[in-house]
């Protein structure tokens, strides 16, 4: 057993990875970390739900061992650090964990609180929420952090429809998706150069020497990385898990009509990896109309590719004709917030980040400081990623006796405030405004 200082591993058993599956125990240790805002709220709503589902589920036969992470606020006060060395060491020992929300620092001030993400320019009390204990110095996204100094490579996103929630689109009720987003590379990858740095000039140099083509010298450059590498790790995991749910199709979605080498790559090695890899479980498009008359064949799962712009208005208007969708890192971004808009989304969007060995499940709203402590918010997000977690572990019958609760709640209008708020507005007369806990505890008695 590893040592640590202020982390203490409860009894139960540590989580194995074997060929890319974590190894479940009946009392498995799972890292929580609380998050700053209202991730006090929706913390302990989502941990008493997810126990009180696998009680259910398995009879007192399984229970999670919930092992207490700290970073952001609580991560200040226990190592005076907001991004605690140990915790990253914590997540990479148990493999699996779930957080809450953390702030990051947007203007200009030097420092910020993390009690009320209040910013200013001096250490010692806050002055909004006057706490002496929680201003640190200006740091990068926490969140950020944890994708990068864990490779977590995939950012995975389900994105489905609960039967009551108001949403924009006719076709809501067909949405039921995952995306798996390239976290590491594109855009994204942090190679930004300001217009007149000696980098961009540089790199417009270099290739009016080898294209012969100008830049504008009055240029900002940025490098879009997308690698062999980044990418089949990216697609071998999306059709795994179609593959381990049992899924029709995985979309590769791709701007490769205009980035041939870039985005037309990604689609293009997206293939010869299905192929090469999963070959004896896969048909393309062609295959499928040459030899299946249009219908996948039982157990089998389409790849087909889409142009980004297109998937747009495909999954508004044949959301049905997609299941898992594989993206670059920028379509991949856009796409799930459209995405998550199509059912309503705000409080119930659930997320994960992932490599081949770590996983960690979050909230992916932000920590609404104005409500934090008050009991008001929706924890639908937090719990839904706590679903996701379930399922991984393969403790599906837990997994659906949370969604059912979910479900049940919203169709008997027991919702929190922003949900009631948007039924009452379409007209719904019968709907009770609980609180955060209210609402875990309906979804209990719902189960
Ligand atoms: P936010 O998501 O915290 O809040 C925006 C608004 O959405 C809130 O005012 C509230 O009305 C609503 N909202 C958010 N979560 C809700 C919930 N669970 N139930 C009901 N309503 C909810 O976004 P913000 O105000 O832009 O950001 C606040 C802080 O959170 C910032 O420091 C930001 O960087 C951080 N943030 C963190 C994450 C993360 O940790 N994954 C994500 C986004 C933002």
């Amino acid at each position: 057993m590893q040592e640590f200082k202020k982390v203490n591993i409860p009894e139960g058993d540590l989580i194995e990875i074997n060929n890319g599956k974590p190894v479940i125990g009946c009392y498995p240790i799972i890292g929580y970390l609380r998050g700053d805002g209202i991730g006090i709220d929706i913390t302990p709503v989502m941990q008493k739900v997810v126990d009180r589902a696998v009680e259910k589920a398995y009879g007192g036969t399984k229970k999670i061992a919930w092992c207490q992470l700290f970073a952001g606020l609580q991560g200040l006060q226990q190592y005076g650090s907001e991004f605690p060395d140990e915790t990253v060491e914590a997540i990479r020992y148990l493999k699996i964990a779930i957080k809450g929300p953390y702030t990051t620092p947007i203007g200009e001030e030097t420092h910020v609180c993390l009690h009320c993400s209040n910013q200013q320019y001096h250490s010692g009390i806050c002055d909004k929420c006057g706490n002496d204990d929680g201003v640190c110095e200006r740091f990068r996204s926490i969140n950020v952090r944890f994708r990068q100094y864990l490779d977590l490579f995939a950012c995975v996103r389900p994105v489905k429809y609960f039967k009551g929630v108001p949403a924009p689109n006719k076709y809501a009720d067909k949405v039921d998706f995952i995306l798996f987003r390239e976290n590491t590379e594109d855009v994204y990858a942090g190679f930004d150069f300001e217009c007149g740095s000696d980098t961009a000039l540089a790199i417009i140099q270099l290739i009016k020497e080898r294209t012969g083509r100008q830049i504008r010298t009055d240029s900002g450059i940025g490098v879009k990385p997308i690698s062999v590498f980044g990418t089949e790790r990216l697609v071998r995991k999306a059709i795994q898990w179609a593959v381990d749910h049992n899924l029709p199709s995985v979309t590769l979605v791709h701007k490769g009509n205009i980035m041939k080498f870039t985005e037309g790559s990604f689609c293009k090695w997206g293939y010869e990896l299905a192929k090469r890899e999963f070959d004896d479980v896969t048909i393309s498009e062609k295959e499928l109309w040459d030899k299946y008359d249009g219908k996948i064949p039982e157990g089998m799962i389409l790849i087909k590719d889409r142009i980004a712009d297109s998937i747009f208005q495909q999954i508004q208007t044949r959301p049905d004709e997609y299941s898992v969708l594989a993206l670059p890192n920028l379509n991949g971004d856009y796409l799930s917030d459209a995405a998550i808009a199509l059912v309503g989304g705000l409080g119930l969007g659930p997320g994960a980040n992932m490599s081949d060995d770590i996983a960690l499940f979050e909230a992916t709203h932000g920590t609404a400081p104005k409500y934090t402590g008050m009991d008001k918010v929706n924890p639908g997000s937090l719990l839904l990623s706590a679903v996701m977690m379930l399922e991984y572990m393969s403790w599906g019958k837990a997994a659906e006796l949370v969604i059912r609760g979910i479900e049940k709640s919203i169709i008997d209008g027991y919702v929190t405030y922003d949900l009631a708020r948007l039924m009452k507005r379409e007209g719904r007369e019968d709907v009770t405004e609980v609180s955060c806990s209210g609402f875990g505890d309906s979804i209990i008695d719902r189960m």
